[in-house]
């Protein structure tokens, strides 16, 4: 169940990552709670986008405000890190 709401998720955004635009396969997607449930964010597609897994890391547990300026740091096209090559 949750694999197809990734996959509706990711569809819905033209099958791109959230945050950095580029094209994103299911494998390497991820959902991303945009304010962070430990944070009283909800569990509801509302508050989910789907982004690269290796940006997902790194934003974990971040506020919603931290995330915010590093969108605008960034100017509204943030450069995913890229997955380690193993
Ligand atoms: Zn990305």
């Amino acid at each position: 169940m949750a694999k197809s709401q990734l996959q509706r998720l990711l569809w819905l955004q033209g099958n791109k990552c959230f945050y950095c635009k580029k094209s994103l396969k299911p494998a390497d997607a991820s959902i991303d709670h945009v304010m962070p449930k430990s944070l009283g964010g909800k569990d509801i597609v509302e508050n989910k986008v789907v982004c690269c897994k290796t940006v997902n890391q790194l934003f974990a547990d971040m506020p919603m405000k931290e995330k915010l300026r590093c969108l605008i740091q960034w100017e509204g096209v943030l450069p995913c890190p890229k997955p380690p090559s193993d």
